[in-house]
Formats: C-alpha cells, structure tokens, sequence
C-alpha cells in the first residue's frame, strides 16, 4: 500500500474509535475515510456506495482508534543523556548542576539530529503525533542554528513538531544556575527567537511547524528576557512557554532572589495570559491556580519526571475543578527517562488515582487531557479529536494480544490499565502513515540504533 498516491485512506472495521469530539462520540466498528492531510468522513456504518477499489484501505479490525496524542513539554537533546548513573538520585538543581556540563559538551548539530530521530520516532511509536520540544543548551562553541538541526529532523521522522526556542541568560556570575559558558546575551536570544520565527513558524491550520518561545525557568533567565519575551510573544501572536513552580527549590530561589513567588514572578514579567504555558506547576497556591485558570494560561503536567526526580505531585483535580487548561507531557529524556507516551498517561491515570482518590479521575479524562487538553493550551483546534476537516493525526492500537485478555468490557480504558506493549500498531500524522505494524516509516530504525550505538556509545566519556 502507497500512502502517499493520490487515493484517499480508509481506516474500516475498528474494534472501536474514540473520536474525542465534544460529545465525546465512540463508534464500534467504524470507520474513518481521509483525504490528503484531513478526515474526511467518519462514522459506524460504511456507506454502501464506497467502491473500496477508491482508497488505500486499511484494516482496523482489532484496534482502538484514537486522535493522536499532544505531548506539550520535552527536551528531545537529552534522549542521549538518559539514566547516568549520577543522576539518577538527584533532586532538580544537583540533577541540573550534574547534566549542564556534560550537554554543554557533546552537543552539536549530528546529536542534535540523532536524538530529535530517536525521541520522536519512540513518541509516534507511542501514539504521540505533536510534541512540543523546548530546546535550550546552545554551547558557545557549537553552531548558532543548533535548533535548525533539531526542526529538520523532526520533519525527516514525520511528527507535527512545535519547538520551543529556549534559552538561558543568568549564568552563575549573575546569580543563576547554569554555567556561564551556556547561557547568551537577550540581544541574541531575540535576534535568534525573529530568525527561527521568520524561517519556521507556520501558525495557520494543519501547520507542521511552529516556534514558540521559551526562555528556560526563573534561576536561568534573567528578568529583562522574561519580560521582553512576552511582550515579543504579544505583538508577534506567538505563545511562550517556560517552566513554572516545579520545586521548593525554584520557590525559595524566587522568594529570595526576586522576593516574590515563582507565579508572581511571572506575572510581573507580563506572563500571566492566555499567551503562556508553564512546565510542572507544582508549587501553586488556591489562589494562583484560580489566577491561571482566570487569565487563561495552559499547564504542561510531567507528572513521571516529577516522580524521578522527587519534585512533587501537581495538584491535578483542584486544576481541573478550577477550569486551568491543563494537557501531559512527558518532559526531557534525562528525568524521565522515556518518551513513551502512552505510558505517561497510564502513570498520570495512576497517581491521581493515589493522590486524589480512585473516583477522583477516569482513563478518559486523562485520554481528554493528552488529546484535548494539548490542543487547547497549544491554541489549536485543528487537531485532538476525530472529526470531519480535522486533521487527520490517528493512532491505533491492536488490543489483540496477551495482554488485554480480560479487559474487553472497556476496551479505550484498557489501553491504560492493561497492554503488554505501548507500541501503536499505526500512525498516521497530516494523513500519511508514520508508524505501520509497529514500525517508523520515514526512518530505518534498526540502521538508526546501530548508527547511533557506533558513534556514540561512549557518551559516558562525556561525564565529569
Ligand atoms: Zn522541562
């Protein structure tokens, strides 16, 4: 079968599709018929009239149907830099003061390429189809289009792919927590967010690319680029994106430095609109989550990276009682240490389970959160749900296997209670197949592991 010739997809006979349109709609055994990069139709019962000779039929005969996952939050350079050994029991400033060094040392534009491949080619496998990546170690001595690499190679691996230009301007000489040597001047910060912006950002429907910008989290920045990165995201109509209220660390080192909370701190910077999006979100009062529920800021909740690396809980249904716009990320390779989509929602089922009570949330409210809930804090209502003139990003998972035996009474809930696997049987982003029987289309997976294990299997040498 030719996914790209000109005949349009029919997915047919799903066990069962889970549009996540607003009612909610679920077809048993439906079908879905795309044309170019967008659904066309879809629904229970096939349309007698369909000459199947017409399309590219595809048989969804075991498989849960899905829109495709919205991963908001990532770091796709630290795929390489997953589980150290010393890193591995560290809280988020040892963890950081430990990893600054060794990024800043073997990035450059070829593991740039390497790890953007491997992460995203392990998020589409997983069912995610848009990740939102913020990019933000540009070492001195590495080329200054380092994030160029990063957005070409998403493109090679076929996800819908939001970068973030990040960045970090308060080194350690100016009270911050990064090493001088990776942190640049506003000025270039600016000029570079006006370069990628011009060269990249597609912010019409069904776009593929989009920047954001993103200076990293209050100890890395400096309050001059906070503030002049939201009045830049104001008058470009783009979004912004940091890390907010991820650890007691990061609230004293407001309270101390800025004598105010990491949210407050924010708000004086211009950030509190509905413009902004914040990473984690821990550290959030009653009244501060009311506050971004009101302006209308999103959340990106990385709730496995807050448990390796002992950050906290994010209060998840006090947000969600109080309307905050909330969506799943799985945060960077280093602190998670995967990019496996679907088992972040199972861990974000879980742990709200435990820390709100088990009536507290359902799997389909967390189904909403990765679909839906990236959507909106991403300001996109193109993708999420199933629909017709939507765009057609599909994840399908067969649940004919071992390990779904027993759950068929609920079988969308099933994807996160039960499975023996978390890879998508297939994918499809823009309307082209990117993951089929299990596999990435675009890239050699095999020849990209071995690639990868030749060239850099000593990445340990890059310790301190
Ligand atoms: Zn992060």
């Amino acid at each position: 079968m030719n996914h790209v010739s000109e005949k349009k997809l029919l997915i047919k006979d799903a066990y069962l599709i889970a549009t996540m349109d607003d009612k909610n709609t679920k077809y048993d055994g439906g079908y879905i018929i795309i044309s170019g990069n967008k659904i066309e139709q879809v629904g229970k019962v096939l349309p007698k009239d369909i000459d199947l000779k017409n399309y590219d039929v595809i048989d969804a005969k075991n498989c849960v149907v899905l829109p495709g996952f919205i991963n908001t939050h990532h770091h796709l350079y630290q795929t390489l830099t997953r589980c150290l050994k010393k890193s591995q029991d560290k809280e988020l400033f040892d963890w950081l003061l430990y990893l600054y060094d060794i990024w800043g040392k073997f990035l450059n534009p070829q593991t740039v390429r390497y790890s953007t491949l491997l992460g995203c080619g392990e998020l589409l496998l997983t069912g995610c189809t848009t990740c939102v990546d913020m990019f933000y170690v540009f070492p001195f001595d590495q080329p200054k289009d380092l994030l160029d690499y990063e957005i070409e190679s998403a493109k090679e691996v076929g996800i819908r792919f939001v970068s973030c230009r990040g960045s970090m301007s308060r080194g350690r000489a100016q009270g911050g927590l990064p090493p001088d040597n990776l942190v640049q001047k506003e000025n270039e910060i600016i000029k570079d967010y006006l370069r990628v912006v011009d060269k990249y950002h597609d912010g019409k429907d069904f776009s593929m690319t989009q920047i954001v910008l993103a200076p990293c989290s209050p100890f890395s920045v400096t309050e001059e680029l906070l503030t002049q990165t939201a009045q830049l995201a104001k008058e470009k109509k783009l979004l912004c994106h940091t890390h907010l209220a991820e650890t007691k660390d990061e609230e004293k080192y407001c309270i101390e430095n800025f004598c105010l909370r990491p949210l407050e701190y924010l708000e004086k910077c211009g950030w509190l609109n509905e413009r902004s999006f914040f990473a984690h979100s821990i550290y959030l009062n009653d009244d501060e989550i009311k506050k971004i529920a009101e302006f209308g800021s999103g959340i990106s909740h990385c709730p496995t990276s807050n448990l390796r690396l002992g950050s906290g809980i994010m209060r998840l249904k006090y947000m969600k009682d109080a309307g905050v716009n909330i969506s799943l990320a799985v945060d960077g390779s280093a602190s998670n240490d995967t990019s496996n989509m679907l088992a972040e929602l199972r861990q974000c089922l879980l742990i709200h389970k435990y820390y709100s009570g088990p009536s507290s949330i359902s799997a389909e409210d967390i189904f909403w959160i990765a679909t839906r809930g990236g959507a909106k804090v991403l300001h996109r209502d193109d993708i999420g749900y199933i629909s017709e003139g939507k765009a057609a990003d599909i994840v399908m998972f067969n649940i004919n296997r071992l390990g779904y035996i027993g759950s068929l009474e609920d079988p969308l809930s099933a994807l996160l209670y039960c499975g023996d696997s978390q890879i998508a049987h297939m994918v499809i982003v823009n309307g082209k197949i990117v993951v089929k029987e299990g596999k990435l289309v675009n890239v050699d997976e095999e020849k990209m592991f071995y690639e990868y294990l030749l060239k850099y299997k000593d990445i340990t040498n890059y310790r301190n």
